[in-house]
């Protein structure tokens, strides 16, 4: 266990990554008082337009991340897809989390899934594959259908194929992924999420159970509490806590899971703000943002419990700009009882992430209803 370094307000936080998990983060680290400095693709990306300080170029470019991690006292990142290099430079100048180890892990879907496993924690039945040969033979353990995913890479669903008999195997285009990791397609009751703060000496915090919807494979609708019997919620967030400590996570980890009867399984985990903590900013007393902050720098951890009866929360996502017009943000605004949160992103494509919008109150399938109906008024004409 590392003593406590404590990074108090004032000093620069430095964020790998810029898109909009760094922009919000970077927000919530102003607010405590810090400097963020950003590391990215470009000056126009989402989080350079919040930050101190940008220094641009590729991850690959380590002459330019020794400018930038020079200049902080901590770093950390908003994507697990970094190179062990890159990682290994910021570390040199400031400590960096999560660690190499940690990134290794998470980029890889086989890795992570047998480490887990093998600390006796429960991950939905899997197999390595490489073909379609080795696909069809799994179906004696895993059976039909199946879902395969490529070991690395893979977000948002991209990258994954379900496999309903031995013929779907053949349509696959088993070159393109590598290694590909085999999994039983689990028919969920719900699929839940929790996310997990810990700090450099140890400590540890979860955050109340997120219920996920998806559409497309892509995150949808988040609403708290989860609709989950308290024995569920509980073994959420004990297993969500041993993930954390299995793979010595410093700052924040989203374990997401698959609830199915008194069963949790978990599905992925990754070391990072999360999609579906999004919703913590109107609903938890902390938000997972400032939570990572406070995590990060060796600070008492926030108190995550909820500050309103119930929340939901659901994405904006670039298919709502039709034909480059922008969404009818008036017509949104309009409406009471919606918070809206912007990217700043400057093109959208279909399924690009672009925003979200959360609403809190007594009954979150009301909630959820009044943000379904104000998402469709961003399609009226002005
Ligand atoms: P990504 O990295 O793209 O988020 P996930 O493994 O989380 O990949 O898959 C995306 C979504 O696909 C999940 O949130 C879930 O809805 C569905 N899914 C993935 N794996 C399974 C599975 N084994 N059984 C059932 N549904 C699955
Ligand atoms: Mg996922």
């Amino acid at each position: 266990m590392l003593p406590n370094p404590i990074i108090p307000p004032g000093s620069t936080i430095g964020m790998v990554g810029g898109g909009q998990l760094g922009r919000m983060f970077a927000v919530a680290a102003a607010k405590l008082g810090y400097r963020v400095g950003v590391f990215c693709g470009s000056s126009d990306e989402p989080a350079a337009a919040v930050a101190s300080f940008t220094v641009c170029g590729p991850l690959e470019d380590h002459s330019a991340i020794e400018d930038f991690a020079r200049r902080c006292d901590v770093i950390t990142l908003e994507f697990e897809n970094i190179p062990a290099e890159t990682i290994a430079v910021c570390s040199r100048y400031a400590p960096t989390y999560p660690d190499a180890s940690v990134l290794a892990t998470a980029q890889d879907r086989l890795i992570e899934k047998t480490t887990l496993r093998d600390a006796g924690l429960p991950v939905t039945p899997f197999a390595a594959v490489r073909d379609a040969v080795e696909a069809i033979a799994t179906a004696a353990t895993l059976g039909w259908p199946m879902i395969v995913k490529t070991q690395r890479s893979g977000y948002d669903g991209k990258g994954q194929h379900r496999l309903n008999t031995a013929d779907d195997a053949a349509e696959v285009d088993w070159q393109a992924g590598g290694e590909w990791v085999a999994e039983a397609m689990i028919t969920f009751d719900r699929e839940v999420s929790v996310i997990v703060a810990r700090t450099a000496d140890g400590r540890s915090s979860t955050f109340p159970v997120f219920e996920n919807e998806h559409r497309n494979h892509v995150l949808d609708l988040t609403t708290l509490p989860a609709s989950i019997p308290a024995s569920v919620e509980t073994e959420a967030r004990r297993i969500a806590i041993a993930a954390t400590e299995c793979l010595d996570v410093v700052g924040l980890l989203c374990v997401e899971m698959f609830v199915r009867g008194d069963e949790v399984m978990i599905n992925e985990v990754a070391p990072r703000p999360h999609n579906s903590g999004h919703i913590t900013m109107e609903a938890c007393a902390t938000s997972q943002f400032e939570q990572h902050v406070r995590a990060i720098c060796g600070l008492p951890l926030g108190d995550t419990s909820m500050i309103v009866p119930t929340a939901a929360m659901m994405n904006l996502l670039g298919d709502l700009w039709v034909e480059d017009s922008p969404p009818n943000w008036p017509a949104l605004l309009s409406i009471d009882g919606v918070s809206l949160h912007l990217y700043g992103k400057h093109a959208a494509r279909p399924g690009r992430k672009m925003g979200h919008i959360t609403g809190v109150g007594n009954q979150k399938e009301a909630i959820a209803e009044r943000l379904k109906k104000a998402r469709a008024q961003l399609s009226q004409k002005t």
